[in-house]
């Protein structure tokens, strides 16, 4: 097993040689752009699905059960024959105790999409089973962008999705954590500079 602990040496030499793995282990943290603590930026919401909508396709809720055609709301969308609703991602990040919350949209049958849309409108209670979903959000630097996921109804609450496919790289985060360098690339994505 000495080779073993060989590559683990080196791997923790590389990853406190980069400062910014360091500033991440650090309680107390802030960004350098906006002086936000880091705690506070550990989320990402996508306002659509990665769809071509145009401004005017956007409404509140309700119009999803009156206006044909494309349409974006809140928690709903409709484009073309596709149905998309808003769901969430909590993903565990390694060496922090936050989790990242990841607001994304996944896709839905018609049969599925019908069933959310009737609960939600009736009394907010989830509908009782899970459904088949693929994300419909594209993440920086995570490949392909295709994801089979399972999407799970919650009372008072946006579905929560999670990854079915085990050979995804998506899956491994969901089990294993957002990785330091996952986790700064998408910060800076968002336009922040957690490089200090
Ligand atoms: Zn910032």
């Amino acid at each position: 097993m000495r080779w073993l602990k060989k590559v683990t040496r080196v791997f923790e030499r590389a990853e406190s040689a980069d400062p910014r793995l360091d500033l991440l282990a650090r309680p107390g943290a802030s960004c350098a752009c906006c002086g936000e603590p880091l705690e506070n930026l550990f989320s990402l919401a996508f306002i659509a699905p990665n769809v071509p909508l145009t401004e005017k396709d956007q409404h509140n809720n309700c119009a999803v059960q009156t206006e044909a055609g494309n349409i974006l709301t809140p928690d709903f969308c409709r484009f073309s024959d596709d149905l998309f609703v808003r769901c969430v991602m909590n993903l565990p990040i390694r060496g922090r105790p936050e989790t990242f919350l990841l607001g994304c949209w996944g896709s839905l049958s018609k049969e599925s999409f019908q069933s959310y849309r009737d609960h939600f409108f009736a009394d907010g209670s989830p509908p009782p089973l899970p459904a088949f979903s693929w994300i419909a959000n594209h993440l920086p630097g995570v490949e392909p962008t295709m994801v089979a996921c399972e999407m799970v109804f919650r009372p008072e609450l946006r579905p929560e999705l999670f990854v079915l496919d085990d050979t995804h790289p998506l899956y491994r985060i969901q089990t294993d954590g957002l990785s330091p360098q996952t986790l700064i690339g998408w910060l800076e994505n968002m336009g922040h500079r957690p490089t200090g």
